[in-house]
């Protein structure tokens, strides 16, 4: 069977990070760290992390020993201008190429010095110097481009990136990644799924066994304030091929009892499923704040084409504020203080009556760090849900609920607040979906 090398696919990596200051132990060898998890997630599996010092004997000697294993090295460091910056000459020995000159690359170190008005220093044409026959990844972010290497007969590959991460990062993800890809001749895809209402590992313990056997697509958590998302990524011959691999993998887990917490598949934000659905069912939302201080409102109103479904609200952070504009009754308050069930829930009818909505959310609580009470402690909040529909005499009929939580005091102001509004933005979302509440 005849190979084509430009299709060749990369099977096992090694990654060979260069600078005496990591063996020094000046710094940390975060590149390495992020190379194999991108390796990772494409399927080259990574043999073995080395580390060598700027010296291009041991350096060629490192090359040598990856080659036994592994048909791609992926290097970091030693593109700079400097004399001890010998990633490039070495690898252009090794291979037996000449360091040509690339006028592009020099060109584009030229354009970088005068956009921060500097005169490119001579030494700099240095890193235009590249080995014969290169690929070039251009360098937005420094002056070193980033370039691979290929032999032709075997097909093995140096990829050499400069070593700041802030230049490596965006370099592997935006140029490198894609001319891996493309040597394999594959396609990679990622679809995000939103739940709310669950912490991470409760969430992993549902689909753990999905996580397990997930090659590709993978199956992996992230954790946001409040919230989880699941990303899945499949690799494929096609875009179409790897996107129905990542709708097989979803169904797999909306069968699992994580389902229930799922709001959305790439839908980014909970205010952009919650908008996007009140559009789409025609449905008005008014919002009654008091803990959160408008940041209910200001989520919706981020939402291009919130417009059409966010009316306004009320921000009544003190009591007066909720009996006067809201409707709440000073008895209420009496005898259930505005920390309970009673008030979030009148907040949300007078909201509701008041502003003519069809759905209005509440919030009241103690975000602290000070004002909690044995009864109600720091991390308590009510969030009040009213609806109205139609009966079946065709007047109106509204109905409310509360959903209480005890978030845990050692949480600061930030975090009760933000989580406190996400779950408002998710009890609006739950009744547009069901259409009622209860
Ligand atoms: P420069 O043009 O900045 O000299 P370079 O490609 O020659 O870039 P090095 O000189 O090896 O790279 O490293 C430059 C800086 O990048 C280091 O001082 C360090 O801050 C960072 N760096 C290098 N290698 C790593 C690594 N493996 N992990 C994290 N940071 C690194
Ligand atoms: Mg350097």
């Amino acid at each position: 069977m005849t190979e084509t090398i430009g299709t060749k696919r990369f099977e096992s990596a090694e990654i060979l990070c260069v600078g005496t200051e990591l063996l020094l132990g000046d710094i940390v060898n975060t590149n390495a760290a992020y190379l194999s998890r991108e390796l990772a997630a494409l399927g080259i599996s990574v043999y073995r992390q080395t580390v060598v010092g700027d010296n291009p004997e041991r350096l060629s000697k490192a090359l040598s020993d990856a080659f036994q294993k592994a048909d791609l090295v992926i290097t970091s460091g030693g593109l700079g201008p400097t004399y001890d910056d010998l990633t490039k000459e070495t690898v252009a020995a090794y291979f037996g190429r000449r360091l040509v000159l690339h006028e592009e690359s020099l060109e584009r170190c030229r354009a970088y010095f005068a956009r921060t008005n500097r005169v490119m220093p001579e030494n700099n044409v240095k890193q235009a110097m590249l080995p014969e026959g290169a690929t070039v990844f251009p360098n937005d972010y420094g002056t070193a481009p980033a370039v691979a290497v290929s032999d032709a007969e075997t097909g093995k590959t140096v990829v050499m990136l400069p070593g700041p991460p802030r230049e490596l990062e965006p370099i592997f993800r935006e140029r490198v990644k894609p001319y891996l890809l493309m040597r394999s001749g594959d396609t990679l895809l990622s679809k995000n799924i939103h739940l709310f209402g669950i912490g991470e590992s409760q969430a992993e313990v549902y689909v753990r066994d999905l996580m397990k056997e997930s090659v590709n697509p993978t199956l992996a958590p992230y954790c946001q304030t409040g919230e989880v998302r699941f990303r899945v990524t499949a690799r494929a011959e096609s875009e179409a091929a790897a996107s129905e691999m990542c709708d097989t993998m979803i169904d797999r887990v909306l069968a699992t009892e994580l389902g229930d917490y799922v709001y959305g598949i790439d839908v980014d934000t909970l205010e952009n499923a919650a908008v996007q659905l009140l559009r789409e069912r025609e449905l008005t939302v008014a919002v009654a704040e008091s803990l959160t201080g408008g940041m209910i409102g200001e989520r919706l109103a981020s939402v291009a084409g919130a417009s059409s479904v966010f009316l306004g609200g009320c921000i009544t952070y003190c009591n007066e504020m909720k009996v006067a504009l809201l409707g709440v009754s000073q008895e209420t308050i009496a005898r259930h203080t505005e920390i309970s069930t009673e008030c979030a829930r009148e907040m949300a009818v007078g909201a509701l009556r008041r502003l003519g909505s069809d759905i209005a959310v509440s919030a009241t609580g103690i975000a602290g760090p000070g004002g909690g009470t044995e009864e109600h402690p720091v991390g308590t909040v009510y969030l009040g849900i009213a609806m109205r529909t139609k009966g079946t005499d065709g007047g109106d009929v509204i109905s409310s609920s509360v959903r209480r939580l005890s978030l845990s005091p050692m949480r600061d102001r930030a975090y009760i607040r933000t989580v406190a509004a996400s779950n408002a933005i998710e009890l609006v979302l739950r009744a547009a979906e069901n259409g009622h509440v209860e």
